[in-house]
C-alpha cells in the first residue's frame, strides 16, 4: 500500500515513511492510493477473531513494510484485556433491541483516543528503535489527546513528550491524569494563558525549522494516518458483534469534532464493510452538521467556538475533513486544494447529492440535550453515559432507521465529566477502580508564561 496527498502531489510514500509525520509537504493529508476491498468470505473469517487479531488482519491491508511478526507481536501488545479492562476490547452495551452503544472508552484514560493512541505508542516506539533515531513530541491540550499521548507514550524508548496545557482550565481529574504521571520522559507544561495560546506556542516552535530539525520535534495529532487506521477497526469488530450474517447492515452514530473517528467508519464502508448510516453528531459547535444538512462548509474563529459541556468535540475547523471531501469530489487533489485553501466552500447539486451516497447524515446536541439524554439513558436503560455519548445518543434517536441496528460510540466515560452528570442527575458518577484518589497524587509540572522561547529553552534542557 502506498499513500498519497490530497492536494495533489502524487508522489507515493510507505507507511512508515509517513507514520512520524504530520501534513503532506503540500499541505494536504496522507491517503491510501486505494481502499483495499473486503468480502463475504473474509468477512466471515473475521466473525471469529480476538480484537487484536482482527487489527492485525486490517492493519496488515494498510502497513507492507512491517514484517508481519512483528506487527502481529506489536497489536497483540497493544489491545490486552489488562489495558482495555474486557477480552473484546470494544464490547456492545445494549440499550435496548436494535441499540447500542459501544465501548471505546475503557483504556488507561478514560476516553476513545486510546483506542489509536496505544497502537500509537507502540508503533513510535518500534520505528524509531529500528531507526536509531529520537523523537520529541510537543503538542497542545485542553483534555483528552495530551493524557492519551502521555498514556500512550510514557516509558517509550526514544520518545519524550512536552505537552502543553492552558493553567487552570482543565478538569481537575483531567489535570490529575496528566500532572500525576512520573515517567522521565514525560513533561506536562502549565501555561499561563488559553487554549489558543498554547497551540500558538506549538505552532511557533514548528516554524522554527532549525529549532525544529535539531530537537527532532513531531507531533500526535488526529490527522495522523495511523491513528485513523487503528480506528478503523473497531467499526468491524463493532458490527461483527452486532450482526450474525453479512447481509445485515448497522448504522454507526458518532460524536464529532475534528471528523478523526467518523472519518474511519468512513473508511471501513468504503472497504466494503456493510454500514448503512454514518451519522454525525455535533454540540453547539455545528460546523460540520451545517455541512451535511446544506453543503456549506464554513470553519469559524475562536471567538465563535463555544466552551461546552462537551468540550473535546469544541473546534471551529475540523482537521480531518478533507480527506472525506476528497472522496467525495472524486480524488481531485487540485480541487481540494483550491477549496481548503481558500477557507470555506459550498457544494451544490451533483457534488452535495453525493454525501448520501457516501451514508453521511448528521445532526446537533445542545447543552439541554445532553441533559435530558443523560437522564433519559439512566431511566429508561439504568446506563450512565458522559456528555459526548450524549450527544451522540440524542442524534441516533432521532437518524435511527427501523430494521437497521444502531451501534452508538460511547467515546468517554461519565467519571471523566463529572460535573454535568451532577447536574443532570444530582450522583456521582462512579470511577474505575484505581482512579478514586487520583486528584491527591504528587503533581509533575511546570508552569510557564505563553512564551514560546522560554518552551524551547525547556526543551534544550530536557532532551
Ligand atoms: C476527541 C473526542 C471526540 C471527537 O472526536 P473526533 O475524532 O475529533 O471527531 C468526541 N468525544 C470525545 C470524548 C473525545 O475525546
Amino acid at each position: 500500500m502506498k499513500y498519497i496527498s490530497t492536494r495533489g502531489d502524487k508522489t507515493e510514500r510507505r507507511f512508515c515513511e509517513i507514520l512520524l509525520e504530520g501534513l503532506a509537504p503540500d499541505g494536504g493529508l496522507y491517503m491510501p492510493v486505494s481502499y483495499p476491498q473486503v468480502d463475504g468470505a473474509t468477512l466471515n473469517r473475521w466473525r471469529s477473531l480476538s480484537y487484536a487479531d482482527l487489527a492485525f488482519e486490517i492493519l496488515s491491508l494498510y502497513i507492507d513494510d512491517i514484517p508481519a511478526d512483528d506487527l502481529r507481536a506489536i497489536v497483540r501488545r497493544t489491545y490486552t484485556e489488562q489495558v482495555f479492562g474486557t477480552p473484546e476490547i470494544t464490547p456492545l452495551k445494549t440499550l435496548e433491541p436494535g441499540l447500542a452503544l459501544q465501548a471505546l472508552s475503557n483504556g488507561p484514560t478514560l476516553a476513545f483516543k486510546d483506542m489509536a493512541m496505544q497502537l500509537l505508542g507502540q508503533l513510535f516506539e518500534y520505528e524509531l528503535g529500528r531507526r536509531g533515531e529520537t523523537l520529541n513530541i510537543l503538542g497542545a491540550t485542553s483534555g483528552d489527546t495530551g493524557s492519551a499521548a502521555e498514556y500512550a507514550m510514557r516509558g517509550k524508548q526514544g520518545v519524550n513528550v512536552f505537552m502543553l496545557s492552558p493553567q487552570g482550565r482543565m478538569s481537575p481529574f483531567q489535570q490529575a491524569q496528566m500532572f500525576s504521571l512520573q515517567d522521565a520522559n514525560i513533561h506536562n507544561i502549565a501555561i499561563e494563558g488559553v487554549f489558543d495560546d498554547c497551540q500558538d506556542i506549538v505552532k511557533a516552535v514548528s516554524n522554527d525549522l532549525a529549532f525544529k530539525r535539531q530537537y527532532k520535534i513531531g507531533t500526535v495529532n488526529s490527522i495522523n494516518w495511523a491513528r485513523l487506521l487503528a480506528q478503523v477497526v473497531y467499526y468491524f469488530a463493532g458490527y461483527l458483534q452486532a450482526t450474525k450474517t453479512n447481509a445485515e447492515k448497522v448504522s454507526f452514530c458518532v460524536p464529532s469534532g475534528n471528523f478523526g473517528n467518523v472519518c474511519a467508519g468512513h473508511v471501513a464502508r468504503m472497504m466494503g464493510l456493510p454500514i448503512a448510516k454514518l451519522v454525525v453528531a455535533t454540540n453547539e459547535n455545528d460546523v460540520l452538521d451545517e455541512f451535511f444538512r446544506t453543503g456549506a462548509y464554513r470553519p469559524r474563529g475562536s471567538a465563535e467556538t463555544h466552551e461546552t459541556s462537551s468540550p473535546s468535540m469544541d473546534i471551529s475547523k475540523a482537521s480531518n475533513f478533507e480527506r472525506f471531501v476528497y472522496d467525495l469530489l472524486g480524488r481531485d487533489g487540485f480541487r481540494i486544494k483550491t477549496l481548503f485553501g481558500a477557507g470555506g466552500f459550498v457544494l451544490r447539486g451533483e457534488e452535495k447529492a453525493g454525501m448520501a451516497r457516501f451514508g453521511f447524515v448528521s445532526g446537533r446536541s445542545s447543552h439541554a440535550d445532553r441533559l435530558a439524554t443523560i437522564k433519559l439513558c439512566h431511566q429508561r436503560y439504568g446506563q450512565l453515559i458522559d456528555t459526548h455519548t450524549a450527544d451522540g445518543l440524542k442524534v441516533a434517536l432521532v437518524q435511527r432507521e427501523p430494521g437497521v441496528p444502531m451501534l452508538v460510540l460511547e467515546t468517554a466515560l461519565p467519571a471523566k465529566f463529572a460535573a454535568t452528570i451532577r447536574e443532570a442527575l444530582d450522583i456521582e458518577p462512579p470511577r474505575p477502580a484505581g482512579l478514586e484518589h487520583i486528584e491527591a497524587l504528587p503533581k509533575r509540572v511546570s508552569v510557564m508564561k505563553a512564551d514560546a522561547a522560554q518552551v524551547q529553552q525547556f526543551i534544550r534542557d530536557h532532551v
